[in-house]
């Protein structure tokens, strides 16, 4: 429906938009709600509002704040909004992110909450290691009680607005027996001295200051003459309360969003912010749009079917005038793999048809579900991109593993190494690698075998000693392991006895949760390959598959980072239970999680122009066993009258029926996690076209601890030398190249004749 009563005069902003939306667009002055489902042109005609405050002079670009949901969402506002009024957008200070938008201002202040206006911003890690400190100076066993729960905890705090003097008994009981909130003010007070914050910092100090500073937050009001924000539903706490703040006087606030879209609950987000609206402004415009222009009759009843499904819906209507298109399609296959080689296929496919790549996504609920594709595409050479995330074989705790399989296939990779040296804690720290690299430089020796040498002798401390020893003990059996036991389940054990996994595990964190699937995923993808060897190379090859940016790309990304965006043609995979929704999700939220895994499925199916491509596995690899998984409840709720299903094996048919008869029943414990129907091993390399011949690369037939050692020729017997750590003293036996020597005042010492002078 296009508006047909356009006069001609309309700027171009106004052209195309529909009643609803010109009245977003033209209600300037006072509080607006658009309140509106999917596809129907509220992000549009926020832009347009946008423009039309420019175009009309009823303010300068610095006088509006508009928030948007990420830093590319702004990026492409501002470039719209420059299309629609052309040169006049001279900046927009105070477009983008609310984080953005906060770090902005709080450099302006930054004096009134102790810090100057060069403060630093930290990154994760550096917060890790600032809690780690605080956590043992207080005494604590960092183990018990991890740093990345409490940062969890502290942002948690920060996205509710609450400052360490709001921390009451019961907040403070969620850490370390009641100790979280002496711990929040610690750290607070450390970022303080440090001239630093971390992100929930940059909120949380704007409201502080806001709140105290009756003048700052007058500046602010003033200048703000409009406020705008997108994707409202998921604002939080202390988001919300800002923009209260801000919008009270003037209370030209343009609110959008869509209470079925909100989907960052576990960050903090509050829908009922956007429910509240017009009690928090009274006499708000609240504007509806029903007409979708993004999506087929099609997608739209599916999605619609879904959504259908939660309770306490404001419940809404859309309707489109587009085509009818094709259905839904939903594609059962027999797993993983094949369902990576079944998108592949159909991506060329509409490839050959003229679609360019860039407009086709694929959606995932968990972030390891793209190492499957990832694989696939390498294998067939179709250029895709992973948005919101890193790619698989990049993400630290991938990388992590790899280094402790590259050091047990290669004992000459130093850089590995020095990776996982001290990866889990062992106690190895600067000092100690520092010894090894300088043995290591002097000799011409891979650090593995510097690290065997020395620990015959007493250069390190009697703790790194024994840390280091343990090290290259696993490591050496790591390697006669090699030689006996499947690569994929020599990882597994790896990852074990080297504690990496129980790293993790001792991390209460949804990401740490994230991470161990990542693991898991690895060691499934591992099972695909021949060998170790086969397998590390095909690493490298992805890792290197960087491909220019400018080509058009397949983007594979989470549901949760598609938010806002749209594709002619989407694939929606690993619709089963348990992996979608996420049993962890129900586990730890029951109803109102599903809730939100159905907004979820509602926010994928609506990210579809033309076409959206359900597909559910019929096996999954879970913990490396063959488990069976059945059909996603949210397959089950699309309404039957806007789907085409199909349950196909295409392509591994003969592979479904050689194994359906050595398999135990699949079907016969559906539960996630339960089925452990006998495990039988994939011809290897298929599914990934991958062909380089075996090649097992674990030759160190002796172990590093017995490698060659050659003396030096100049040293002899009673001798007088200098050692760095232990001074002078007389060589009292020499045995290759370990000395043992006569302190004078630290007495009998073994150690490396590199490390010491004649004196
Ligand atoms: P979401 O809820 O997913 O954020 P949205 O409501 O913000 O969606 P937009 O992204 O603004 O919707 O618009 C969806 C699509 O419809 C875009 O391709 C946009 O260009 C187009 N569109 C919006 N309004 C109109 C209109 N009046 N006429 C034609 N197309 C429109
Ligand atoms: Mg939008």
């Amino acid at each position: 429906m296009t508006d047909t009563v356009t006069p001609v005069q309309d700027p171009p902003y106004l052209k195309g938009l529909n009643p609803p939306q010109r009245e977003a667009v033209l209600t300037t002055e006072g509080p607006v709600l658009m309140l509106a489902g999917a596809g129907t042109g509220k992000t549009a005609a926020l832009t347009a509002r946008l423009a039309h405050l420019l175009w009309t002079r009823k303010a300068w670009p610095s006088e509006i704040l508009a928030v948007t949901f990420t830093n590319k969402a702004a990026r492409e506002m501002r470039e719209r909004v420059g299309r629609l009024v052309g040169e006049a957008v001279e900046g927009m200070p105070w477009l983008g992110t609310f984080h953005a938008i906060g770090a902005k201002m709080l450099r302006r202040h930054a004096e009134l909450v102790g810090l100057q206006s060069n403060f630093t911003i930290l990154d994760t890690d550096d917060q890790l290691r600032l809690l780690k400190q605080l956590i043992v100076a207080a005494d604590l066993d960092e183990k018990r009680f991890p740093a990345r729960s409490l940062a969890g905890l502290i942002d948690d705090w920060k996205n509710k607005g609450l400052v360490p003097a709001d921390i009451d008994a019961g907040e403070s009981e969620r850490y370390a027996n009641g100790r979280g909130g002496e711990l929040y003010a610690q750290y607070q007070d450390r970022l303080r001295a440090l001239n630093a914050c971390d992100f929930g910092d940059l909120l949380l100090h704007m409201l502080t200051i806001l709140k105290a500073h009756p003048d700052v937050l007058r500046l602010y009001q003033e200048r703000f003459r409009y406020i705008m924000v997108d994707e409202y539903q998921d604002t939080n706490v202390v988001q919300y309360l800002w923009l209260r703040l801000l919008a009270q006087a003037r209370r030209n606030i343009a609110c959008v969003g869509d209470d079925d879209q909100s989907i960052y609950s576990w960050r903090g987000a509050q829908v009922e912010n956007i429910l509240r609206f017009e009690r928090d402004f009274p006499g708000a415009t609240v504007i509806k749009l029903e007409q979708n222009y993004r999506s087929t009759p099609h997608i739209l009843g599916a999605a619609s079917g879904v959504i259908a499904n939660n309770g306490g819906r404001l419940g809404k209507t859309l309707w489109t005038e587009l085509d009818v298109g094709e259905k839904v399609r939903v594609i059962g296959v027999w797993d993983g793999p094949e369902e990576a080689r079944r998108v592949g296929d159909e991506i060329e496919a509409a490839r050959r048809g003229g679609t360019s790549l860039d407009r086709i996504a694929i959606l995932v609920r968990a972030q390891h579900q793209t190492r499957e594709f990832e694989d696939r595409f390498i294998a067939i050479g179709l250029p895709y991109r992973i948005v919101g995330g890193f790619r698989f074989y990049e993400r630290a705790e991938i990388r992590d593993a790899l280094a402790y399989l590259r050091v047990v296939n290669q004992p000459s990779d130093d850089l590995a190494f020095e990776r996982i040296v001290n990866v889990p804690k062992r106690g190895l720290g600067d000092k100690a690698l520092a010894k090894i690299h300088q043995l290591a430089r002097l000799e011409g020796l891979p650090l593995t075998i510097a690290s065997a040498r020395i620990l015959d002798t007493d250069e390190l401390t009697p703790q790194a000693r024994r840390a280091l020893g343990n090290l290259v003990g696993d490591i050496a059996r790591w390697r006669d392991m090699a030689r006996e036991l499947p690569h994929a389940e020599l990882a597994r054990q790896l990852l074990d006895e080297s504690g990496y996994t129980a790293m993790w595990q001792a991390e209460k964190s949804v990401e740490a949760a994230g991470r161990l699937e990542n693991l898991s995923e690895l060691v499934r993808a591992m099972e695909e390959y021949e060998s170790l060897g086969a397998f590390l190379e095909h690493v490298s090859l992805v890792m290197d598959n960087e491909g220019g940016a400018q080509d058009p790309q397949v983007t594979i990304m989470t549901i949760h980072a598609a938010k806002g965006l749209e594709f002619d043609t989407v694939f929606l995979a690993g619709w089963e239970e348990g992996l979608f929704p996420s049993q962890r999700s129900l586990d730890e939220g029951g109803t109102k999680s599903l809730e939100e895994e159905r907004r979820l499925a509602y926010v994928a199916i609506t990210r579809a122009r033309r076409l959206a491509v359900i597909l559910h596995a019929a096996n999954r690899r879970i913990y490396g066993q063959w488990t069976s998984s059945i059909p996603s409840r949210f397959v089950g709720e699309l309404p039957p009258e806007h789907v085409d299903s199909e349950t196909t094996m295409s392509g591994g048919e003969s592979l479904w029926r050689a194994n359906w008869s050595e398999r135990a029943d699949p079907f016969a414990d559906v539960a996630r996690g339960t089925g452990r129907g006998p495990g039988w091993q994939r011809a290897a390399g298929s599914g990934s076209g991958f062909t380089t011949q075996p090649t097992r690369i674990v030759e160190s037939r002796t172990s590093a601890v017995s490698l060659g050692s050659k003396g030096r020729s100049d040293l002899s017997t009673g001798m007088r030398v200098f050692h760095q750590k232990f001074g002078y003293g007389a060589i009292a036996e020499i045995e290759g190249n370990k000395l043992e020597i006569d302190f004078e005042s630290a007495g009998r010492k073994r150690v490396m004749d590199s490390f010491v002078t004649i004196a």
